[in-house]
Order: structure tokens, then sequence, then C-alpha cells
């Protein structure tokens, strides 16, 4: 903790990911003398990275570990089970939560597709009659979807396309060989194909230095070319010095006064294992969506006997993950390819948003495809298993023959829908389980619905139609009904939302048009926990630009006295 601050905050933000970086750094500009309360230790890509190390350097080429499930370079610490920090999930029903546990959180390793919400999206109750609509429309977020633009840098391309807004862009890469490969099997199917939106910065922008393609975001990047919380957000906001940051701080639970207004957050020294408290005038959650929710519910009083905000009994409700399912196939004109460079950026330079008209379908809204393949560094467990492919296998020269000849030659589809929220699917406090500092844990109850299998159903169609056109094969069978059409287990695409959504009647939500609770003035939600749908697309942009939106609104709110 920096020395000379305030003993009573202006705001408290409880976690330092995307939701609590973007309040940190709005707040701290507009004056706010702000802590944030971060679980983890502190983490900086542009000290702790490990790009550019070879995976030959560790003995584990890579692997996994059990605090980085996706591999030891990977910049995130956390994981789908984390010691002494247990979930639950309510027989017979699967729901994979995944925690990071750093400062910035998951902003260290995501994706970076970087993708705004479109007008639809906001509505879609009134699109098709599902769910809910949001009580504020794309209008109100683009002012802050250009800011983050502007301020974080993302590239893509200008397309003009329904309910796939353009930002402002900076250049977006070329396709390399095997994304020119899909972009013209796309074109012969009608499947819209376009440059990717990733939030890389292929130029020097605010200071910050240009991509050099060496294709390892997920390891977080030593030059800053791409977005995290901590190097974008939490640097500048510390630099203001009206920022404290309290790492190895485990939330408990918000306080709250006689009045029935926040006081502030009781948190737990994870090193010590002592209880601790900070007071603050406004408190705003960025936990990420279902820990906020713990969080609330765990937070209760004489005043809030089932929780803080909770009135209308929807914490923990309206729960949702983005659809996905996987198809890959072996292309043989990629085999036996010229040796060359062409690792880009980390991620996909091409994806295909939503092209199709749902009237014609069995199912409502829509997905998108993130396509991968290519040649990057190998590292432990590439390319799957050389077996898969013809005629592939054996021992020594043959082997590395093999190797050599169809690596590259893999292209892969990922499929990213919108779900629907249902009445099943929801996270509540378990009743008889507690973690390693005695806060009680969260049980999760999941279940799709035919509007998810249908669209994972179809998803798995194109996916296989592509591979068929560009000459491959695929890998697996399709699958069955009986096997959900390949479906990915709740949680695993790691876009879990909902469980403190926004509505203007107090009776169904949790927070209103301003992410500020119905219950409770002086307390903010500033995570994907708000979000009424899912959309198809990857929800981080909006979350920033939510965020961003809550925290101006904290400050006129501030100015007006009337928090
Ligand atoms: C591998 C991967 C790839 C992804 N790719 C994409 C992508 O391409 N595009 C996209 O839009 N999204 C992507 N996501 C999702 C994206 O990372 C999340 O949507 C985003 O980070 C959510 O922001 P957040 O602030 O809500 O939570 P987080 O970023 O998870 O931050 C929450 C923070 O709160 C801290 N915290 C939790 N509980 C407590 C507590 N009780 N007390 C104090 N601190 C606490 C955590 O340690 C963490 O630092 C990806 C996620 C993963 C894991
Ligand atoms: S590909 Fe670019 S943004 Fe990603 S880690 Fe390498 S230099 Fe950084």
């Amino acid at each position: 903790m920096q020395a000379g601050t305030p003993t009573t905050y202006d705001v408290c933000i409880v976690g330092s990911g995307a939701g609590g970086g973007m309040a940190a750094y709005a707040l701290t500009r507009a004056g706010a003398r702000v802590v944030v309360l971060e679980a983890g230790p502190e983490w900086w890509a542009t000290k702790d990275s490990t790009m550019l190390v070879p995976t030959y350097a560790s003995p584990r080429r890579g692997g996994a570990t059990k605090t980085r499930p996706f591999g030891e370079f990977d910049a995130c610490d956390g994981g789908w089970e984390i010691e002494g920090e247990p979930y639950t999930r309510a027989p017979g029903t699967r729901f994979d939560w995944w925690r990071a546990r750093m400062l910035g959180g998951r902003t260290n390793h995501w994706g970076r597709i970087s993708l705004r919400f479109g007008p639809n999206d906001f509505k879609g109750k009134t699109q098709d009659g599902l769910g809910d609509d949001w009580p504020i429309s794309y209008d109100d977020v683009a002012p802050y979807y250009d800011r983050v633009d502007d301020l974080v840098g993302i590239f893509g391309s200008v397309e003009r396309l329904p309910n796939h807004p353009d930002g402002r862009f900076l250049p977006a890469p070329r396709p390399r060989c095997y994304e020119l490969l899909v972009q013209q099997a796309s074109r012969k199917l009608g499947v819209t194909c376009i440059p990717a939106r990733l939030s890389i910065i292929t130029r020097p922008h605010n200071g910050r230095a240009g991509c050099h393609y060496c294709g390892q975001c997920n390891r977080g990047c030593a030059v800053n070319a791409n977005f995290s919380s901590p190097e974008v957000l939490l640097r500048p906001a510390l630099a203001t010095k009206r920022m404290t940051l309290v790492t190895n701080a485990m939330a408990r639970e918000v306080t709250v006064g006689k009045d029935g207004l926040a006081t502030g957050v009781s948190y737990v020294d994870t090193r010590t294992g002592e209880d601790r408290h900070v007071r603050a005038r406004v408190v705003v959650l960025a936990a990420s969506a279902c820990e906020s929710a713990r969080l609330l519910l765990n937070s209760r009083s004489t005043l809030f006997p089932q929780g803080l905000a909770n009135a209308s009994g929807t914490v923990g409700k309206y729960l949702t993950d983005t659809t996905g399912t996987d198809v890959a196939g072996f292309i043989p004109k990629l085999a036996d390819h010229v040796p060359h460079n062409e690792e880009g950026v980390g991620g996909g330079h091409v994806y295909m948003p939503w092209w199709l008209d749902n009237r014609k379908l069995d199912f409502p809204r829509g997905y998108h495809i993130e396509v991968w393949g290519g040649l990057g560094t190998p590292s432990y467990g590439f390319m799957g298993g050389i077996h898969r492919y013809p005629g592939a296998g054996g021992y020594g020269r043959k082997l590395k023959e093999d190797y050599r000849r169809y690596y590259g030659s893999t292209i892969g589809f990922s499929g990213r829908g919108e779900m629907i929220p249902n009445e099943k699917s929801y996270c509540e406090l378990d009743p008889d389980v507690v973690d390693r500092w005695g806060i009680p844990v969260l049980r999760f109850h999941w279940e799709w619905s035919d509007h998810e299998y249908n669209q994972v159903k179809h998803m798995q169609q194109t996916f296989r139609a592509l591979v068929a056109e560009m000459g491959g094969e695929v890998f697996s069978p399709m699958p069955t009904k009986e096997e959900g059409y390949g479906i990915a287990p709740g949680g695993r695409i790691i876009h879990e939302l909902g469980c403190t959504r926004m509505g203007s009647d107090a009776r169904s939500s949790v927070v209103n048009a301003n992410c500020q609770a119905h219950d409770c003035r002086n307390l903010f939600i500033a995570d994907g926990g708000p979000f009424v749908s899912q959309a198809d697309k990857n929800p981080t942009w909006t979350i920033l630009a939510l965020a961003w939106r809550t925290a101006d609104y904290i400050t006129a709110q501030r100015k007006l006295g009337a928090i």
C-alpha cells in the first residue's frame, strides 16, 4: 500500500481485470482517490512475460502446470480448479468456472478478440421475443466503444455490416497463407469472412510500441503492444498518485451502514490470513460476473438478509456463457509447404461474423467463427498426435519427416454463439461448503436448451463444409444429438455473463442502466454481471465500455453530492 493515502477512500474497486482496471483508470483521471483490492499478486507483462523464451528452454516444452492450465508460458495464473477455493455443481449439472488470480485477471492472456455488440444485441427480445432487452441501446454505449478504441488500440477493417459496428481501427495485418484458403472457401459457401478485430496495436499508439508479430500474445507482451489491464489501465491510474493498489486481498463482503449504504469492503490478506477492512464512499465490484454475485450473496446483514442488492432475488440468476464447438481438419494442399515465418499476431487475422437470417433457421440469434492453424512456435502436444495424418507415425527419421511434412497443414474452426438466458442456469451460495478463508462458495446449476443445441449443430455442419471445400478431411466424426452436437460444457468458453443483470424494473434486475444497485445507491458493478444478453460477440470490449460509462456516472453523481 502506498504511504500517505486517506483512510476513507472515495471509491473501493474489487478486482483489477478488464472492468476493475477501466473503472480505476477513469475514476482516478476524474480526480477520485481509489483503492483497488486484488485477490492475486502483482504481474506486469513488460516485466514478467516469458515472451520469446524458446519452448526448448523448459523440460516441459510449454506443457500445462497446475496453476497455468494453458501451458507454463501462458500469462495467466488461475484455472478451472484453484487449491483451497472450490465451487460446487448441483447434482447432474456441469458448469466449469475459470478464475484468474493475479493483477489484471484474465486480461493477461485473453485472446484480444475485441468486438462491439451491435444494435440488435441490446434489443434481442424486440427482435424475436426471447430473453430481455437491455434498458440501454447501442447509441448509449457507442461513444464509450469509440473511447476504448482510441485509448487501448484495436485493428480491424471498416465493413459496414449490419449489427457488426465498425470501430476506430488501426490497420489490420494481412491474412496468412492458410487464412487465404479459408477466405476462398468462405466466399464459395457464401460465408462472410473479414479481417479480425483484435486489441493489438499494429503501429505505435499512445506511447506504446507497435507489434513485431511474434505470435505470443497469450504470454503477455513484453513490449506492451497488446491490451492488458495492468499495462494499459492500471499503470496510468497509478501514475495519477490517486490509486492505492492492495494485492493478495481477497474480498469477503461489502459492509453496509445503518442507512443501508455501502461503507467499504472487508477482505482477507491471503499472505497472513488476517481479516482487514477498507472504508470507501462508493464501492465498485469488478471481480468477474460470478464472483461479484458471490460477494453480494455473502454480504448478508439484518438490513439485507438475502444478500446485498438482492431484494429482487435475482443475484446469481440469468447466468450465461457463449456456446462453442470446434472442428479441425487436415488440408492436403498445405502439406509439404515451403518453410516460412507466418506467425503474425497472437490470434487469427480473419474471422467470420454472423452472416445468416434466423428466420430461415431452427435456432435464434447467431454465432461467429474463429479460425486457427498456421506455423506458430510448436510446443508440447502440438498437432494433437501425428498418427491422425495420412500414413504418418513410426520412429526415427520417418517420424521427423512426417512432422516437417504435415506441420502447418491443420485448419480449425471454433464457433462462438449466443445463448438465451434460462431459469435453470444460475449460481447460488452452497449452504455447506466454504473456501480456505471460510467464505461460502458458489454452487452452479446449468442447462442448455434446444436453441443452443440447434445452433451448435449448425456450427458443426458449417465447419465440416468449409473443410470439405478446401479439399480437407476432418479429424472427428459429426457429434450426435446424444453428444449434444459437440457443445462445450457451460463455462468452458470463459465468457460467463449475467448474475447481476441490469434493468429498469427493480423487481427483476440487480442494477439500473448505469450499473448502480437498485437497493444501494453507492454500490456499482463493473464486470460482465450487468449484461442482459450474451450476443455472439466476445464480451470484453463491452465490459470495458460499460465500466468507463459507469465510472463517468459515478463521477457525475459525486459532483452532484448524490453519492
Ligand atoms: C483464455 C481466455 C481467452 C479469452 N479470450 C477472449 C477474447 O478473445 N475476447 C474477449 O472479449 N474475451 C475473452 N476472454 C474473456 C475475458 O478474459 C473476460 O471477459 C474479461 O477478462 C472479464 O473481465 P473481468 O474484469 O470481469 O474479470 P477478470 O479479468 O477475470 O478480472 C477479475 C479480477 O478480480 C480478481 N478477483 C476475483 N475475486 C476477487 C475477490 N473476492 N477479491 C478481490 N479480487 C478478486 C481476480 O483475481 C481478477 O484479477 C478470454 C478469457 C480467457 C480465460
Ligand atoms: S504478437 Fe505482437 S502484441 Fe502479441 S506478444 Fe508478439 S509483439 Fe506483442
